[in-house]
């Protein structure tokens, strides 16, 4: 039987765990700093209520449903996925709702009514080029092993040629511009490199796929909330012999012969592998020791950050505060994101996200009021610049705003709240970042580290950060790669 060790119990190592856990030939430890599994989906308890304090909703199921599987049963026999209604409602500066639906059809009838016919031809006509993107470039940027040149050229002129079709050459908003006309169907849909940290000005147009992802192929909820999904996973994994050690801060990796020796606060385990699920500047700057120098290096554009808090609000109805509402600002969308990777500050003026938990996910708040997160993107932390940020005014000012335009109430007041630098400081080597690299150029995905480091035989990548990013399904189809590259090293 070989040991492997997974450092990390975030969704990529819960998705390495679950990938690996039904075979016989393996004997998995999961190794843990936090007390509890998923690292950045997370949870608090505040006032008797527990409430999310990371992700608020699920694409890709598939790729839940595939562990699942993996590991023996099947998703609804474990997780209840839901699908609120009204979903998701957008607010414009100018005073425009548009609500989302959860069929492209159903949206394009809202666009239509609120916006006019033409916006919501444009709308079907952009979800359709979001479409064929996705269908070409998923099979290789997504679900195979990391993309190379060389692997791209292997795959001949023909299947090239179809490339194309991939908008690599655009910058996502320079395809938006080109095919919408509304500013507000524009933001839209610009709001989208947000689902990865990154800049519509800089990322390639194929990033306009994530449109697609959510609108033609789903989001959803999860009944119990995103904890529910964590909380299921960690017990089929260890329902199928997975150890868990949590509470336990790995300090180091070292390479001995052709084993590993992983040492922490209370663990000292040998291994024949390893799988980092912690953050890879982590790796890099703490945990590499003796015969791990791994090639790798420091990303050069990290993805954005998040100041984050709940507010503990009077109970409205759902069609009043649907699951999820996005307030844009009262100017140039596009200077949120030169505040955030230009000039390297806080929006002036940000862009808020609530999401409603009890409608979201169908949880419980208090007596009279419901717990709403809250999230506005910011830069991921620069350790070498002072911090003199003041978020105490900070939140003064959003709760203001929300006040303003009637979605809190006078008496409603925030119960947890997390900083960037907070963040940082609970996912060390992360900087804050909340999705690894930023896709801010043409190169992006293939500067992306793979699953597996060639120059440390036996140590694999499992995170947002590696192949192939960030967000909750993408960093658990990095653990299920891991662990394919660990089962095709050992055979
Ligand atoms: C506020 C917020 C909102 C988000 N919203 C969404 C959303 O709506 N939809 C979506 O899909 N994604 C969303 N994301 C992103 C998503 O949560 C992440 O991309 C994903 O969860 C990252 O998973 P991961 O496997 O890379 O690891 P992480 O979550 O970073 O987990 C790594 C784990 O390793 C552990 N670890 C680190 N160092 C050590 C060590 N030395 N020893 C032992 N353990 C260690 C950490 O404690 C952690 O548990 C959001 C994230 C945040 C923070």
């Amino acid at each position: 039987m070989a040991k492997v060790v997974i450092v990390g119990a975030g969704m990529g190592g819960l998705a390495a765990a679950l990938s690996l856990c039904r075979n016989p030939s393996w004997e998995i430890t999961v190794v843990e700093a936090l007390n509890r599994a998923g690292g950045k989906v997370g949870w608090h308890r505040a006032d008797g209520v527990v409430f999310d304090t990371g992700p608020s909703l699920l694409t890709l199921p598939a790729v839940v449903e595939h562990l699942c599987e993996e590991a023996g049963c099947q998703l609804g026999e474990r997780i209840n996925l839901r699908r609120p209604r009204p979903a998701y409602r957008y607010r414009f500066a100018d005073g425009t709702n548009i609500d989302i639906g959860h069929s492209p059809e159903e949206t394009a009838a809202n666009i239509a009514e609120v916006l006019g016919e033409r916006s919501a031809r444009e709308f079907r006509t952009f979800l359709e080029y979001a479409r064929k993107i996705w269908e070409v470039a998923a099979p290789h940027f997504v679900w195979g092993e990391a993309p190379s040149f060389g692997g791209m050229l292997k795959l001949g002129i023909r299947a090239l040629r179809k490339f194309r079709a991939v908008d690599p050459l655009r910058t996502m908003d320079e395809a938006i511009c080109a095919q919408i006309s509304d500013w507000r169907l524009r933001d839209f849909f610009r709001r989208y490199a947000t689902y990865n940290g990154s800049d519509p000005r800089q990322a390639p147009a194929t990033l306009n796929c994530i449109c697609w992802v959510e609108h033609g192929l789903g989001f959803w909820g999860v009944e119990g909330g995103m904890r529910n999904l964590v909380q299921s996973l960690v017990a089929l994994a260890e329902e199928n012999g997975v150890d868990f050690r949590f509470g336990t801060p790995v300090r180091s990796i070292d390479r001995r012969g052709d084993r590993f020796q992983i040492d922490g606060d209370g663990v000292e385990l040998d291994s024949d592998a390893v799988i980092v699920n912690a953050d890879i500047g982590h790796l890099l700057d703490e945990l590499a020791g003796s015969g791990v120098e791994t090639g790798l290096s420091h990303f050069d554009s990290l993805s954005m950050s998040a100041w984050t808090a709940v507010i503990r609000a009077s109970r409205r109805p759902a069609d009043e505060r649907p699951a999820h509402t996005v307030v844009f600002p009262e100017r140039d969308y596009l200077e949120e994101f030169a505040d955030i990777f230009d000039r390297k500050c806080p929006p002036k003026l940000p862009t808020i996200y609530l999401s409603a938990g009890e409608k979201a996910h169908g949880v419980d708040g208090w007596d009279d009021e419901e717990p709403i997160f809250v999230m506005i993107n910011t830069p991921p932390v620069d350790p070498g610049k002072k911090n003199s940020m003041d978020w105490q005014k900070y939140e003064q000012k959003i709760l203001r705003r929300l006040r303003k335009l009637g979605l809190i109430d006078s008496g409603d007041s925030v119960v947890w709240r997390r900083t960037p630098e907070g963040l940082a400081g609970q996912f060390p080597g992360s900087r804050g970042s909340i999705y690894g690299a930023a896709s801010n150029g043409r190169m992006a995905a293939f500067r992306r580290p793979s699953n597996r480091v060639d120059e440390v035989p036996g140590l694999y990548l499992a995170s947002g950060g590696a192949h192939p990013g960030g967000g909750v399904p993408l960093a658990m189809q990095s653990g299920i790669q891991a662990a394919r590259e660990l089962a095709a090293y050992c055979t």
